[in-house]
């Protein structure tokens, strides 16, 4: 099916869900979970506003540190509370997402990679795909395009992650081009406006295909750049991938994280009863109204699930 013609039936199907008589049933029973929204960056600001009013006169925004003490006390937050959080720095954040959520007085968390702030370096799944594009090859990703080969690479060993990344970087006609990333005085800045800096890892890997050193190595590092480009130690995290690893968990305890989010497309309880390990929605700023509003009622959610998504 031609995308134009998939676009259609998928706004079709919003509306469709939006106006069902299972949204008002969704909606009630929503109010009473928390809603944690996994932005990555902002490519649509005048959606992403529309968004964030919408938030801003139904929900009731709350900071990592409110949903952190709700996690510690067992004390509920309040009915529709919303947070805001944004993974892997992109500088959409702080050019598109910062004012708005500022004027709104929303508060939210930038999950950043800490070896790419002050840097021009891609992401590792952007430039695995360039590199593939430029003639770029390895004996496992044969035959794949870029898209099936980077998800390929998030299901592999870390070592071989980093083996067939090099084997790229070495085969491929040119490099991959530079990639604007944030600055750890625009860290500063975000934090200025509101936003709470927390840790993503180092460089990206998938923590539950690194061996013990590897992960013990992502979390410290990328813990240590930013108790010192922050002035103090970061106490939130966000899985990348939103791959969970029980071993990470140990760590991020043993470093005095209070929150930890996952990327699973679900609510969580108003007093989240598993601190590091807590549900997040996904959407981006193209989510179209009627899918934001069944996103956060748990129904478009429920329907991706009972459809086979993870
Ligand atoms: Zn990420």
């Amino acid at each position: 099916m031609p995308t134009t013609d998939r676009a259609t039936r998928r706004r079709g199907i919003d509306a469709l869900l939006r106006h069902s008589p299972l949204q008002p049933v969704f909606r009630a029973r929503a109010a009473h979970r928390l809603a944690v929204l996994a932005y990555h960056g902002i490519d649509d600001p005048a959606a992403f506003r529309a968004q964030m009013e919408r938030l801003a006169s139904t929900a009731h925004p709350v900071s990592p540190e409110q949903v952190a003490r709700a996690a510690e006390h067992r004390r509920p937050l309040p009915p529709r509370s919303v947070l805001v959080t944004f993974d892997d720095g992109e500088p959409t954040v702080l050019t598109h997402a910062l004012p708005v959520l500022a004027r709104l007085r929303i508060p939210a968390a930038a999950y950043v990679i800490t070896d790419l702030i002050d840097t021009d370096r891609p992401y590792w799944w952007t430039e695995a795909a360039q590199l593939i594009r430029r003639g770029g090859h390895t004996r496992t990703l044969h035959g794949l395009d870029s898209g099936a080969a980077v998800h390929h690479l998030k299901t592999v060993p870390d070592a071989e992650r980093l083996r067939a990344l090099a084997e790229l970087r070495a085969t491929a006609k040119r490099q991959a081009p530079p990639q604007r990333q944030l600055t750890a005085a625009e860290l500063l800045a975000l934090v200025a406006g509101g936003l709470t800096v927390g840790n993503h890892t180092a460089s990206h890997p998938c923590l539950d295909h690194c061996s013990d050193t590897q992960l013990d190595a992502q979390l410290v590092r990328a813990h240590g750049r930013l108790t010192e480009w922050l002035g103090h130690p970061p106490t939130t995290f966000a899985y990348p991938n939103g791959n969970h690893d029980p071993r990470a968990e140990t760590v991020l305890r043993t470093l005095g994280y209070r929150t930890a989010f996952l990327f699973d497309h679900r609510h969580t309880a108003l007093a989240p009863a598993e601190r590091l390990r807590i549900s997040r929605l996904r959407v981006n700023s193209h989510t179209g109204r009627d899918r934001f509003d069944t996103i956060l009622s748990g129904l478009h959610p429920a329907v991706h699930r009972l459809r086979g998504g993870r």
